[in-house]
C-alpha cells in the first residue's frame, strides 16, 4: 500500500492533470523475449502490465519513450533467501562445517547474528524490510520468498507491501487482505526446524498452495546426518509436485530421480554452500533427471548479496565443476522464468511477455551476448528496476525520464544512481539507513552496504 500511494503521489505529482493515459512506458533496447533476444527492441508498459514485447516500435499515443542501449531482462524471482539477514555484514565463518547444525550452534554466529536480528525484526521491522528489499531490487529482484510466511508469523505488517514482491506475504497477486499467498518457505525436516515452520508445515498438508520451498540435506555430501535427511522429507509427505528442494547437497542421482518422478523441484544455492560446507549439490545430476533447478542466493551473510551476484558466481563454478552443461540461456532461466514455474507464477512474472506484470530491470553492458552479459555484470551496471510498472532503482536519467521527481541519489560502486526514496517510508534511504545504523549499534552490529563492490 505504502508502494501504491508513493507511486500514486508521484505520478500525481509528476503529470499535468489530464494526462492520467501518461503511467505508459514504452521501453527501448535489446530484449531478453522468452523465444529471442530482440536487438533494438521495444517492451510497452501500460499501468501496471506489459502491454506489448516487439521488434517494431508500438503504437501507444501519450506512452513516455525510455530509449536506452540497455539489455531488458525480466525481474529475477528468488525463492531462497532470508532477506532480514541482509542488514548484516558479510559473516567469515572459522572453518568449514559437516553441516548447517554445526554452525548454528556456535557461539560466534548467535551473538553476531541470529540473536541481533530476532531483536531488530522486533523493532524495526519496517525499516529493514525496506533496506533488504531495496537491497534485492538492486540485484534486479523483483519477486522474493523467506521473510518468513504469514502463518508462522506474530503479525503482518502491513510495510510488508511494495518494493520487491514477498511471495510469502505481498505478492500483489491475491489481492487484499495480506496473507493470502501460497507459497511458504520451510526451515527444515528436523523436529526443531518443523517446529519453526509449523505455519507453512500446516498450510502445506491443507494442500492450499502452490510452493513448500524445504530446505533439506545441508552439509557435506558424505555426512550421515544430512545424508539421511531425503527419508525424512519423504516420510514428512512433502514430495510431490508443490515442493521443492533447497540446497540437497547430498542428494544422489536416485533421489534426484525420485523428485522428478514426482514432480519435486529444485533450488540450487553455491555461494552459500561452498562457503560453509566446501562443496556443493551435484546440479549435473539433478539436470540429467530432468529437475526444474533454479538458483537463489539463500543469505548474504554467507550466500551472494543478490540474485545478480548468485548468477555471476553459478557461472564460475559452473565452468569449473560442470563443464560445457549450464548455457547462459539456462542460467538466465534458472533465475526467471523457471523460479516462476516453481512457484506456479509463470503466468504473472518471470518474463518478458505482453501480460505478464512489468517486473523488469535494465543492465547498461555489451548487449551482443546478453546471458553473457549477465553472467558478468557488476552492481553499478543494473540502470533501472521496476516492479509492477513502478520505477524503484536505477540511473537519475532513467528514473527522470519515466517521471520520478523524488529520486534520492546513492552511490553504487562509485557510480552516482538513485532510489524511489518515498517508496521507502518515511525520511527515503537515508531516514532508513540512519534509524537503522542507530538500532544495529545498539546490538554492537554494523549496517550492511547495499551491495559488495568486485
Ligand atoms: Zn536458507
Amino acid at each position: 500500500m505504502r508502494m501504491l500511494l508513493a507511486w500514486c503521489l508521484l505520478v500525481l505529482a509528476a503529470l499535468p492533470a489530464h494526462s492520467a493515459e501518461s503511467n505508459m512506458v514504452l521501453i527501448n533496447g535489446t530484449v531478453v523475449a522468452p523465444d529471442r533476444v530482440i536487438a533494438n527492441g521495444w517492451v510497452a508498459v501500460e499501468n501496471s502490465k506489459i502491454t506489448a514485447v516487439s521488434a517494431t516500435k508500438p503504437v501507444i499515443a501519450g506512452a513516455r519513450e525510455l530509449i536506452t542501449k540497455d539489455i531488458i531482462f525480466p525481474g529475477f524471482i528468488d525463492l531462497h533467501n532470508h532477506p532480514f539477514y541482509a542488514v548484516f555484514p558479510r559473516w567469515t565463518p572459522p572453518r568449514v562445517f559437516a553441516n548447517r547444525y554445526q554452525w548454528r550452534g556456535l557461539a560466534e554466529y548467535n551473538t553476531t547474528i541470529q540473536t541481533p536480528e530476532g531483536k531488530l525484526v522486533e523493532k524495526n521491522f519496517c525499516d529493514i524490510d525496506a533496506y533488504v528489499e531495496l537491497k534485492a531490487l538492486m540485484g534486479g529482484t523483483t519477486s522474493i520468498l523467506g521473510v518468513f510466511q504469514p502463518a508462522d508469523a506474530p503479525r503482518i505488517e502491513p510495510c510488508i507491501a511494495g518494493l520487491a514482491r514477498n511471495l510469502d506475504w505481498a505478492s500483489g497477486f491475491h489481492g487484499s487482505p495480506l496473507g493470502q499467498e501460497r507459497a511458504v518457505n520451510v526451515l527444515g525436516v528436523k523436529p526443531f526446524d518443523q517446529k519453526l515452520s509449523e505455519g507453512a508445515m500446516a498450510q502445506f498438508r491443507t494442500g492450499n498452495l502452490d510452493l513448500a520451498a524445504v530446505h533439506l540435506a545441508e552439509g557435506q555430501r558424505n555426512d550421515p546426518e544430512t545424508k539421511a535427511e531425503f527419508a525424512m522429507f519423504e516420510s514428512l509427505g512433502l514430495l510431490g509436485n508443490k515442493s521443492a528442494v533447497i540446497h540437497g547437497v547430498a542428494l544422489t542421482e536416485p533421489e534426484f530421480g525420485k523428485m522428478a518422478s514426482a514432480g519435486t523441484s529444485f533450488i540450487w544455492s553455491p555461494r552459500s554452500n561452498v562457503v560453509l560446507y566446501g562443496e556443493t549439490a551435484d546440479v549435473a545430476a539433478a539436470l540429467r533427471q530432468k529437475v526444474l533447478v533454479a538458483l537463489a542466493p539463500d543469505w548474504s551473510p554467507t550466500g551472494s548479496v543478490n540474485m545478480l551476484g548468485e548468477v555471476g558466481y553459478a557461472r564460475t563454478v559452473a565452468d569449473h565443476q560442470f563443464a560445457g552443461l549450464i548455457s547462459g540461456k539456462q542460467l538466465f532461466e534458472m533465475a526467471t522464468v523457471i523460479p516462476a514455474r516453481i512457484a506456479k507464477i509463470d503466468d504473472k512474472v518471470g518474463s518478458l511477455k505482453a501480460g505478464l506484470y512489468a517486473d523488469l530491470f535494465l543492465l547498461r553492458s555489451d548487449a551482443s551476448d546478453a546471458y553473457d552479459a549477465l553472467a558478468k555484470a557488476k552492481p553499478q551496471d543494473i540502470t533501472l528496476t521496476m516492479v509492477g510498472g513502478m520505477p524503484l532503482y536505477g540511473s537519475a536519467a532513467h528514473l527522470a525520464t519515466l517521471g520520478l521527481k523524488e529520486a534520492e541519489p546513492v552511490k553504487v560502486c562509485g557510480t552516482d544512481m538513485a532510489v524511489n526514496g518515498p517508496a521507502l517510508g518515511i525520511g527515503g534511504l537515508a531516514g532508513t539507513a540512519a534509524r537503522l545504523r542507530k538500532a544495529l549499534a545498539g546490538e554492537k552490529a554494523t549496517l550492511a552496504g547495499l551491495v559488495e563492490c568486485p
